[in-house]
C-alpha cells in the first residue's frame, strides 16, 4: 500500500510538527538564569526549552528584577509601555525581551521599578516583602495584557504558582471577555511547592482586580482571607504538580497544608508530571564550572573534582566518604533532623558540605557546628551556582532528608553528575531514587539510599548504608554508573505537559 507520505516528498521537521503545536504563555516569577531563589527558576527555563523543542511556540512573562544584569542577558527594550492598576494605584509598565540562552525562546521582563527594583524576589532578610499580593497582581495583570499588545493570541495560558495564580483567576473571572487575545485560551496551573500560598487579609481584596464574586469558597476565599494560590486551582482548567507521588501526597491532610479538600474535589484535572532536568546545563561532560570533566565511561575527573572541592573548602583531601546538601534552609529540607544527627554523623569516617541560604535560626546553629567540627564540616552560607556544580561533580554522596519534596531537581543532578544520593522517602524523591536492595543491586537498577522515617536516627541509618556500601568500589562504582545511566532529562515530561495542554483545550 502507499501512504500518502510515502508519495510526497518529506517536509522538514519543524513544518510536521506544526500541526499540533500550540501557542503558550507561562507566567512566573523566576527563571534560570535571570533570576532564582530555587527549583522553579530551573524548571521555568528548561520545560519551555523543552516544549520548543517539540515545535511549541512557547514564551515566557516574568518580573524585571534588580538583579537581573540587561547588558549580559541581552535585554532589549520593546517599545510596549502601558499602564497596570492595582487596587487604588496604577503604575506604567515597559517590557523588556530576551531569549532564553540557547533557544529561541522568548522572554518578556515586566519593569516596574516601585514594585520590581528590589534586593531580593520575594523578601528580605528572611521577610517576606509587605506588598507581595501587589507586586503579583500586577504581573498576572500585565501578562495577560501583554498578547493584546503584541498581537499574539496565546491557546494556552501556563501559570505557576502562587505568584502567577491570579493570572488564572483572571481569566475564569471575566478576562477572556475583557481581552479578545485571550478568547479562545485555556489555562493550565502548576503546583511547584504547595507550602506557599500567598495567603492575605480579605482586607486587601482591591490589589486582586478581581470582581467581588470571586472571593468565595469556589473562588479564593480561604478561612475569610484570600488565597492566590487557590484562585489558580480553583480557575485553571488543569492542574499539574511536579511529581506523581506529590499529587497523591497533597490530598492528604498530612501534605495538603490545609488546600487537601480542594485537591481532592479537583483530582480529575490534577496531574502529577515529573521534573526533568537541562541535560546541557547539568552535564559533568561539558560543564564550565568544574575543574576537570567526566562521563560514566572516563571517571577520572569526577576524582579531580572531588580534590580540588576538598582543597579549596578547607578540608583535607582524603578518600574519606565526601557527602554534598545544596538547599534553600528552611525547614521543609529536614534541617532539624539534620542538625539533630549531626554529633553521631561527625563521628563517622566522612565529610559534608552544606551549600545554603535561607533562615537566620539555620544560618546560625550551621556556622556553630561548623566551628566545632572543622576539617569535617563546611558550610557555606551563600548562593554560589558555580560551587552547586561543584560540589554536584566533586561530592561521593549527596543528602536529601527534606520533610516534604514536591520534585527536588538535586537528586537528579546528583545522579547525573555520579553522586550517589541518600534521601527521605517523599514526594519527587521517591519517584526518581531507587533504593539499593539486594533485587535492585542484581538488576543494576539501584541509584541510591531512601530512608522512610523522617527523624535524625532514619538519616544516620541512610548515611551508614551508604559508608558501607563506599567501602566496596565494585558496589559503588555500580551506584556511580546507574545514576548517570538514569534518563532525567524533560523528553517524556514535556511530552505529558503536551498532552496535558490538549487535554486543558478539550471542551467541558
Ligand atoms: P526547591 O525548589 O524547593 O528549592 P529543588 O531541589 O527543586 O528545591 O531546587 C533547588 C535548586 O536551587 C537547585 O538547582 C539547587 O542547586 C539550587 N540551590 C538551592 N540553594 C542554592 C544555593 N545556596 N546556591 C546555589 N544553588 C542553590
Amino acid at each position: 500500500m502507499t501512504t500518502a507520505s510515502s508519495r510526497r516528498p518529506r517536509k522538514p521537521a519543524a513544518r510536521r510538527r506544526a500541526a499540533t503545536a500550540l501557542r503558550l504563555l507561562f507566567v512566573v516569577s523566576e527563571v534560570d538564569p535571570f533570576s532564582k531563589t530555587g527549583g522553579l527558576a530551573d524548571v521555568a527555563s528548561s520545560l519551555p526549552k523543552a516544549l520548543a523543542a517539540l515545535g511549541h511556540d512557547v514564551r515566557l512573562v516574568t518580573p524585571l528584577y534588580r538583579a537581573i544584569h540587561r547588558a549580559r542577558y541581552g535585554l532589549r527594550p520593546t517599545r510596549l509601555v502601558f499602564p497596570v492598576a492595582v487596587g487604588a494605584l496604577t503604575y506604567d509598565v515597559r517590557v523588556w525581551e530576551s531569549l532564553l540562552p540557547g533557544s529561541p525562546v522568548r522572554v518578556y521582563f515586566v519593569e516596574c521599578p516601585p514594585l520590581f527594583d528590589r534586593e531580593g524576589l520575594y523578601q528580605l532578610r528572611g521577610v517576606d516583602y509587605p506588598d507581595n499580593l501587589e507586586r503579583f497582581s500586577l504581573l498576572a495583570q500585565a501578562a495577560l495584557q501583554l498578547p493584546q499588545r503584541l498581537d499574539w493570541t496565546p491557546e494556552i495560558l501556563h501559570a505557576h504558582d502562587w505568584q502567577a495564580a491570579l493570572a488564572c483567576a483572571h481569566l475564569r473571572y471575566g478576562a477572556r471577555e475583557r481581552l479578545p487575545a485571550w478568547r479562545q485560551a485555556a489555562s493550565v496551573f502548576t503546583i511547584h511547592n504547595l507550602a506557599y500560598q500567598g495567603v492575605f487579609p480579605a482586607s486587601q481584596w482591591a490589589l486582586t482586580q478581581l470582581p467581588p464574586q470571586a472571593l468565595a469558597l469556589e473562588g479564593l476565599e480561604f478561612y475569610s482571607q484570600l488565597n492566590c494560590l487557590k484562585g489558580g486551582l480553583m480557575g485553571a482548567e488543569a492542574l499539574t504538580t511536579v511529581s506523581p507521588t506529590y499529587a497523591r501526597e497533597i490530598q492528604t491532610a498530612a501534605f495538603g497544608c490545609g488546600l487537601e479538600g480542594v485537591l481532592q474535589q479537583r483530582r480529575g484535572a490534577l496531574t502529577g508530571i515529573l521534573n526533568g532536568i537541562d541535560t546541557a546545563v547539568w552535564n559533568p561532560a561539558q560543564d564550565p564550572h568544574l575543574p576537570a570533566r567526566y562521563t560514566a565511561a572516563h571517571l577520572a575527573g569526577k576524582a579531580v573534582c572531588k580534590q580540588h572541592l576538598q582543597h579549596t573548602l578547607g578540608l583535607p583531601v582524603q578518600r574519606a566518604l565526601v557527602i554534598g546538601m545544596i538547599q534553600r534552609l528552611v525547614e521543609q529540607k529536614g534541617i532539624e533532623i539534620l542538625l539533630a544527627a549531626l554529633p553521631a554523623l561527625m563521628a563517622l569516617p566522612l565529610q559534608l558540605i552544606i551549600l545554603g541560604s535561607g533562615e537566620p535560626r539555620f544560618h546560625q546553629s550551621l556556622q556553630q557546628h561548623a566551628k566545632r567540627y572543622p576539617g569535617r564540616l563546611s558550610v557555606q552560607l551563600t548562593f554560589d551556582e558555580g560551587l552547586a556544580h561543584r560540589i554536584e561533580a566533586g561530592a561521593d554522596a549527596f543528602l536529601m532528608p527534606s520533610r516534604f519534596e514536591p520534585c527536588g531537581l538535586n537528586q537528579m543532578y546528583s545522579m547525573r553528575y555520579g553522586t550517589v544520593p541518600i534521601v527521605k522517602r517523599v514526594g519527587g524523591l521517591a519517584d526518581t531514587v531507587t533504593n539499593v536492595s539486594l533485587r535492585t543491586r542484581r538488576a543494576g537498577t539501584a541509584t541510591g539510599f531512601v530512608f522512610t522515617e523522617h527523624s535524625a536516627p532514619a538519616l544516620i541509618r541512610g548515611v551508614r548504608r551508604a559508608l558501607a556500601a563506599y567501602q566496596h568500589p565494585s558496589v559503588w562504582g555500580g551506584l556511580v554508573r546507574a545514576g548517570m545511566r538514569r534518563d532525567c532529562s524533560w523528553r517524556q515530561s514535556a511530552q505529558a505537559y503536551a498532552a496535558v495542554y490538549a487535554q486543558a483545550r478539550q471542551p467541558r
